[in-house]
């Protein structure tokens, strides 16, 4: 349970980071910069160096937190800091903290004089069960999410516990949307302890099980040609919802929250489309309103969603393209679905008391 295999690298499972050290004192690397937040600067890493003993071999490149830095104003900064320090191509980027970091910093990293070499550690729930494994990097453009990106793997990636220990409850809830993802796409029997565990104590059994399903789908398909496609159930809709709220909402829903109203949403469509049965949608339902928060989608918005969703990646010749359940634990992709359907499984995700 310590090490999983990923494509070229390593993912490591509370190694207690005695695996990076090797990274950084073998003289592999001329310099050695470790991006975070402000948060993550504060919360996370002082424990990351006391997890690294004596080595202080690193430069600092902070950021202001939260998804509306995701942006290329924020990477301008940071590529011109790395210019500042004179980091060469051997240079490493260390992305300490959650989803946003690690996209930006990959992003960054992959693009800077054509790629330097990057490693995540990821510090949010979310961004250890999904946004660390993968290889996606990127970054929105005018709120719309991950419009500019890249398909790079990290050097490797260290998946702690103690991170969690500092992360606010609304967070851990947030990972948790991509955590009932993995059951709900790929493993019915895990979905159902899923729903007997607490969103407030997630186990390390709990992360490494949906990081080893994550891993599986993005090793078969690391491009995202087919079957990765999967790994979108919830995504069309709730991305759309999620670039929404950022821009119009005075606190904007995290990207779980907007995941966890584009799962009922798109279970909505599982049934009208696929071959979902009722039971499972109520199942679903029930379950995810039980412990995310209402949200009300406004009718007046769908057609601002309906151009959100435009804009998805996984479109194919104009046309937006859905993954659907078959039923609890199966996912297929590349199901058109009539505007129609998209507003009546809004409007049944409004109904829902
Ligand atoms: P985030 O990086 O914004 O982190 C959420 C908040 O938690 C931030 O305020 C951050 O400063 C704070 N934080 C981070 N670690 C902390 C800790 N240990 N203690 C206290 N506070 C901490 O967002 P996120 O939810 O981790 O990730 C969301 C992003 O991930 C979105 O941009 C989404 O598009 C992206 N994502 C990417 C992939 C992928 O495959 N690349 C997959 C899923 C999501």
């Amino acid at each position: 349970m310590n090490e999983l295999q990923s494509a070229g690298h390593t993912i490591h499972f509370e190694s207690g980071l005695n695996q990076l050290l090797p990274f950084l004192v073998e003289g592999k690397y001329s310099q050695v910069f470790i991006f975070t937040d402000r948060n993550t600067s504060e919360l996370c890493l002082p424990v990351l160096q006391e997890m690294l003993g004596d080595y202080s071999t690193f430069d600092l490149i902070e950021t202001d937190p939260g998804e509306e830095n995701k942006n290329i104003d924020f990477c301008i900064g940071i590529w011109k800091t790395l210019l500042d320090f004179n980091a060469d191509r051997k240079a490493l980027m260390i992305n300490l903290g959650g989803g946003v970091i690690t996209d930006m910093g990959g992003f960054v990293a992959s693009t800077y004089k054509r790629g330097i070499d990057f490693i995540n550690i990821p510090t949010t729930l979310l961004s250890q069960v999904d946004a660390s494994v993968g290889g996606k990097t990127g970054i929105d453009i005018d709120n719309v999410k991950n419009m500019v990106g890249t398909f790079t793997l990290p050097q490797a990636v260290f998946i702690e516990s103690r991170f969690l220990e500092s992360l606010p409850e609304r967070e851990l809830l947030s990972g948790f949307a991509e955590i009932i993802k993995h059951g709900l796409i790929a493993d019915a029997e895990y979905y159902q302890k899923i729903k007997e565990s607490s969103y407030l104590d997630p186990s390390s059994e709990l992360v490494h099980r949906s990081v080893v399903i994550k891993n599986k789908v993005v090793l078969e398909d690391p491009l995202e040609k087919g079957l990765r496609k999967i790994l979108n159930f919830g995504h069309t809709i709730g991305h759309a919802v999620e670039s929404y709220a950022l821009e119009n909402d005075k606190v904007p829903l995290t990207h779980g929250e907007a995941i966890a109203i584009g799962m009922i949403c798109e279970a909505w469509l599982s049934v009208k489309n696929s071959s979902l049965s009722n039971d499972e949608l109520s199942d679903i339902s029930n379950y995810i309103k039980s412990i995310y928060p209402k949200y009300h989608i406004k009718p007046d918005s769908y057609d601002q969603l309906k151009e959100l969703m435009n804009s998805d990646k996984k479109n194919e010749h104009g046309q937006i393209m859905f993954s659907l359940l078959n039923s609890i634990g199966d996912c297929k992709y590349n199901f058109r679905v009539s505007d129609q359907d998209i507003k009546e499984s809004m409007n049944y995700y409004n109904s829902l008391s």
